[in-house]
């Protein structure tokens, strides 16, 4: 099987598992820009516990960017790290009253020069807020990404490009948000979950086979040959802390 061939299959195989790309509650791209940057390190039903209180008090980009840190620091709270979260929110806000007039902009060149917004954030505005497709490169995807036999880079830049080239553009959003979901709850830096993953059959870096061999595939995959039967043994575990 080729990396494009997985890229393929596991951007199906994830879609089906976790139909909402992203689970962040927003009504509009600065909701969604906020609720982003708020996110690091966190879940998003942590944001979501918190950005109903927040929008409801400052609903715009002008209110954001004037109110008092300390206000804004203890609304958001529960989301962790919240001094450093309420200075970028509050700074993004600002940045967008002064330079973008108050509009959240649409060009991933214009939204990494907000403060606290990456190409990962800015992939992910994009794609969710603007129907955009942008493939966003996080820690989790980072891992995923090589353990899936994607790519050997560790040059998110690097894995964006070559990943991109693997899919097409309307699976990009898509597939790098659900690796985000993926790599949270299944395939954990430490001890990666394979007996459970849904990509166990066909992941090079699986400690397990799958039970009962190989899954059907479907429509699109058809042309997609899985390579069972070379390496059915089960692997040995890997010990916690070993790089994948
Ligand atoms: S099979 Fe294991 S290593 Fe591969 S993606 Fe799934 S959890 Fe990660």
């Amino acid at each position: 099987m080729t990396a494009k061939d997985r890229a393929r299959l596991a951007a199906e195989r994830l879609k089906a598992l976790y139909p909402a790309v992203s689970e962040l509650e927003h009504a509009d791209p600065f909701q969604m820009l906020i609720a982003t940057i708020l996110s690091a390190q966190t879940t998003d039903r942590s944001v979501n516990s918190v950005t109903p209180t927040l929008f409801a008090r400052y609903p715009d980009p002008a209110a954001l960017a004037h109110a008092n840190p300390a206000e804004v620091e203890a609304i958001i709270k529960p989301t962790g790290f919240f001094h450093v979260k309420a200075k970028t929110i509050i700074g993004a806000s600002a940045a967008l009253l002064e330079r973008f007039n108050g509009e959240v902009p649409s060009r991933i060149e214009d939204l990494v020069t907000l403060p606290g917004v990456g190409r990962k954030t800015a992939n992910v505005v994009l794609g969710v807020a603007f129907g955009i497709p942008g493939f966003a490169v996080d820690t989790h995807v980072k891992r995923l990404t090589r353990r899936l036999g994607l790519t050997k880079s560790t040059d998110p830049v690097k894995i964006e490009a070559e990943v991109t080239k693997m899919l097409p553009p309307e699976e990009w959003t898509g597939f790098s948000l659900r690796l985000i979901l993926h790599g949270r709850r299944i395939c954990l830096a430490r001890t990666p979950r394979c007996p459970e993953c849904v990509l166990n059959d066909f992941c090079p870096s699986s400690t397990v086979r799958a039970r009962g061999g190989r899954r059907p595939l479907t429509a699109t995959t058809t042309g997609v040959r899985l390579a069972h039967g070379r390496r059915t043994a089960r692997k040995r575990p890997r010990r916690p802390g070993t790089r994948h």
